[in-house]
């Protein structure tokens, strides 16, 4: 595990790509190897196993959350997310800057966006992203910061339909900074790539991998 952590780890550093490990369904012994090889930024996608988690690991984790987020969760994780990829919907956003105004905080976001042929993947459409930009209840909003886009491929072996989903990604995420960003060097972040695409990710411009089963195993 650790051989295999230290040959990415390397492989993402020198293009400048930042690694989560996605350690969902993984049991602490199992984190505390990576943390022990040096990772800090690990990712859950269920709120629940997250509060599990949490208070038996090191603090200074940075803890991501990347699976559907319910409204009524939000004020569970707000103490110590460090980011949430997977915001996709304006209400979600409202209710995270809420939280976040009570326990003082600012919360990095990133917004999730459609990109794949499926219909079990979620996110925003390219519209719908502009429409949560430009609304007034974005713009009072005082306690989040959207650092940027996340978006999941097809689940295909099909490369090209996969390099077409990133740069379609890739190309949004350079007109959304162009029109509602440019002088806000926080919106840097383009989330793709998972254990079985993050080569092509990188390749298309992807600044963090969200990596689970390539290093941890297979998950039951
Ligand atoms: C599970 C998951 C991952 C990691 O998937 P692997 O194929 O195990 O690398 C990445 N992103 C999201 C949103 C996930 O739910």
């Amino acid at each position: 595990m650790e051989d295999i952590y230290h040959s990415i780890h390397t492989f993402l550093t020198e293009k400048n790509v930042q690694l989560v490990a996605v350690s969902k369904t993984k049991p602490i012994d199992a984190i505390m190897t990576l943390y022990d090889a040096g990772q800090r930024d690990f990712g859950e996608n269920r709120i629940q196993e997250l509060k599990e988690k949490q208070p038996l690991l090191p603090a200074d984790i940075r803890w991501h959350l990347i699976g559907h987020l319910q409204s009524n969760k939000v004020k569970y994780i707000i103490p110590y997310i460090h980011l949430i990829h997977s915001v996709d919907s304006l209400q979600l956003l409202s209710e995270i800057n809420k939280q976040a105004e009570k326990s003082n905080r600012v919360i990095p976001c990133l917004l999730q966006v459609y990109i794949a042929k499926e219909e079990s993947k979620s996110g925003l459409h390219e519209n719908e992203i502009t429409a949560v930009l430009d609304s007034s209840v974005y713009a009072s909003m005082k306690n989040i910061t959207i650092q940027g886009l996340m978006g999941m491929a097809t689940n295909t072996s099909d490369e090209t339909i996969v390099r077409g989903e990133f740069r379609q990604l890739k190309q949004l995420f350079d007109q959304i900074k162009e029109k509602y960003f440019v002088s806000s060097p926080h919106f840097s972040h383009i989330s793709m790539g998972m254990s079985n695409d993050y080569k092509i990710a990188v390749e298309e411009g992807s600044t963090m991998v969200r990596l689970g089963s390539l290093l941890f195993g297979n998950r039951n």
